[in-house]
């Protein structure tokens, strides 16, 4: 879908900065797998820390999950994302769940579920991804049916709204 709209083929190519300009580091692949630049719904995406740090990528089918965001022993900074819990999502909010685990590193002491909810679509709109209401109709339709957490995560309405709202402010 993202392929077919004119004006989003055109932020393509500046969607590598999401996530607090990090350089892409060569190779993209490191050498246990993990990748410093993944393509989520046809755009190239890249992640940094708070700390500056490059976050590696993992895909994997293995998780259960859409994607989580932690530190390995070695306190690299990691993203793992499911490719098939993802594709149960439109293209946009494929890519603002990415947004949204590159969040969980990028707000450093201001980490939480809500507002890496908030930082992700901000970056998508700042980027060019979100150009009018009816684009935030996906977040209404992908994330109401999501259950809420003992961890911070709203509950799906109210998640909806929430990263609506953010969007907007
Ligand atoms: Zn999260």
């Amino acid at each position: 879908m993202f392929r077919s709209r004119p004006v989003l083929t055109g932020a393509l190519s500046l969607a590598f900065s999401l996530a607090v300009m990090t350089p892409v580091a060569a190779p993209a692949r490191a050498q246990d797998g993990g990748m410093w630049q993944v393509y989520i719904a046809g755009v190239p995406l890249s992640c940094a820390s708070y700390y500056g740090e490059p976050v590696r990528i993992y895909m994997t089918r293995d998780l259960n999950n859409v994607g989580i965001a932690t530190r390995v022993q070695n306190g690299q900074p990691i993203i793992v994302m499911n490719p098939d819990v993802l594709a149960r999502f439109q293209p946009l909010v494929q890519v603002w769940w990415f947004a949204h685990e590159c969040g969980h590193h990028a707000l450093g002491p201001y980490n939480s579920e809500t507002n890496a909810d908030c930082w992700g679509v901000r970056v998508l709109r700042d980027q060019g991804f979100i150009r009018n209401v009816y684009d935030l109709q996906a977040f209404a339709y992908d994330l109401s049916s999501l259950p809420g957490s003992a961890v911070g995560h709203l509950p799906g309405p109210q998640r909806a709204q929430n990263v609506i709202n953010c969007s907007l402010t």
